[in-house]
């Protein structure tokens, strides 16, 4: 028996959450049930984190959770609890099992079975922004070697403990190539590991066109957070709906389980809603657990369910569907069919997880670190960027020197195009004067010089060297 921690949610969370337990409970789980309170009445007792401290106490206990969607109220500053979950859990990994089931689903892939591994604590939603002039604001795109390292080897050991052949990666390294740029060396790295693995490298953008066109040439694909977030709903709709779906979020003590949907509280309180995303959850869940007998005996059933034209209204279609039936009545025929096997659709045997192998890489050697120079980004308007340059010509700092002015990233002095989009938003990049070192000392004699000009300086970025490489990109168009 296995004390698991449950909470029903909010919108359509509750009934199929109810549907799902309904399914476990007769498929012979081995559960004990612990529910938690956690969404919208606890954002809405004045908790902006939608959880409390009971319950996170149960989730690290128990270190199992399954959750049904949740409602993060619109504005008020309520963060969103499943960001919250992953982070505070440390569930670097989301895995999104997206598989076809032509003929019964229409779908325009039905070979489609692809599993999205998406890293799920970095990138953008380290949740760092800020307005720093009246005209832009920022969000901090963070990626790190040991984030990469870990969500890399955890899709190459998923492929290989799951008998999958390949692993794709997908990155914008050509753009960014610090951040993205560093996903792409370390899946590099770690996929020279795997020799018995084919793996491949695409660029989003097409890697995105081809996953949507072609999906039966992917097989394991990982991605930094954003990519991933987006893709693995592509490819579950594309598989058939975005309510067949369900994904794990793993981490190294903890684990928690879901439907990829949201909660559609335009559905809710109807008996109306799919559960099959939820159950899908359940089903990874099972095998996490160790239950992987039941797991099968589920899955088996579910696919019977849906092979026999047993559908609920979103995946119903005239002619291929035979009944059209609320979340409830779906629930009823999987158990009827539990103990049987799908005619058509291929069976399955949910096998037991087999232990990874997750050690972290070892900590690489220190770098030779040098400092040499300084982004200081000013806010200014109302000027162009020859008088900027001519302003910031009266600053004199022994063995600096300002070498190139971007906005928004592209260059505009010296040589900048009339044509350039100027917004208030400056980056003034400061170097060595004759290739020699620089200091902080520079850097803060920079800042008190410009403070006596007036300047609004908003933040600085120093430019470091790591073993001779630079640890910065150069301004587009220098
Ligand atoms: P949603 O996924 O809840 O709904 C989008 C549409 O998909 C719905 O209108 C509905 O027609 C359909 N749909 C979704 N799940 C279905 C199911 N099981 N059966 C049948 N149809 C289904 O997305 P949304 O409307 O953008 O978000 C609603 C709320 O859910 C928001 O508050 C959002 O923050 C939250 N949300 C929660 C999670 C989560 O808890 N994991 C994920 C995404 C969104």
């Amino acid at each position: 028996m296995k004390t698991i921690t449950v909470a029903k949610g909010d919108g359509i969370g509750p009934e199929i959450m109810d549907a799902v337990l309904g399914i476990l409970h007769s498929a012979g789980a081995q559960l004990q049930i612990e529910e938690i309170e956690v969404g919208e009445k606890v954002y809405l007792s004045g908790n902006t984190s939608g959880i409390d401290a009971s319950a996170w106490e149960s989730i690290r206990r128990n270190k199992v959770f399954l959750k049904a969607p949740i409602t993060t109220p619109q504005g008020g500053g309520y963060k969103s609890l499943n960001v919250t979950t992953r982070k505070f859990l440390g569930l670097y990994a989301n895995i999104r099992p997206c598989m076809s089931l032509h003929p019964f689903v229409a779908t325009k892939h039905p070979q489609m079975d692809v599993v999205i591994v998406r890293e799920n604590e970095e990138d953008l939603y380290a949740g760092i922004e800020h307005r720093q002039t009246d005209e832009v604001v920022q969000c901090l795109k963070l990626i790190s070697r040991p984030g990469c390292e870990r969500i890399v080897r955890y899709a190459f050991e998923y492929a290989r403990t799951n008998k999958r052949k390949k692993v794709t990666c997908f990155t914008k390294d050509n753009i960014m190539k610090q951040t993205d740029g560093l996903f792409h060396q370390v899946f590099d790295e770690i996929a020279a590991e795997y020799p018995e693995i084919e793996n491949e490298h695409w660029i989003i953008d097409i890697g995105a066109a081809k996953l949507a066109d072609t999906p039966e040439l992917f097989d394991v694909v990982v991605m930094p957070n954003l990519y991933g977030d987006i893709l693995s709903d592509v490819a579950a709709q594309i598989a058939g709906s975005v309510g067949l779906a369900g994904s794990a979020n793993i981490g190294p003590e903890c684990a928690m389980f879901e439907a990829i949907h949201g909660s559609a509280p335009r559905r809710a309180g109807q008996n109306m809603a799919n559960p099959s995303g939820l159950l899908q959850g359940a089903i990874l869940m099972l095998r996490h657990i160790g239950q992987a007998d039941v797991a099968t005996r589920i899955q088996n059933a579910w696919l019977r369910t849906i092979e026999q034209g047993i559908h609920t209204y979103d995946i119903f279609k005239e002619g291929v569907s035979t009944q059209k039936v609320g979340t409830r009545e779906f629930a009823d025929a999987v158990i009827h069919n539990l103990g049987e096997l799908p005619q058509i659709l291929k069976a399955e045997k949910v096998s037991e997880a087999v232990p990874m192998n997750l050690a972290p890489s070892p900590a690489p050697s220190k770098a030779n670190k040098v400092l040499v120079g300084v982004d200081i980004f000013l806010h200014r308007s109302a000027c162009t960027p020859d008088e900027l340059a001519t302003e910031l010509g009266k600053i004199q700092v022994a063995g600096t020197l300002l070498s190139v002015i971007t906005n928004r990233g592209i260059k505009v002095w010296p040589d900048g195009f009339p044509e350039t989009l100027c917004t208030d938003h400056w980056r003034c990049r400061f170097t060595a004067r004759s290739g020699e070192g620089f200091t902080h000392g520079q850097i803060l004699a920079l800042l008190q010089e410009m403070e006596k000009l007036n300047f609004d300086f908003i933040k600085t970025e120093n430019l470091y060297q790591f073993d001779g490489k630079n640890g910065f990109s150069l301004a587009q168009g220098q």
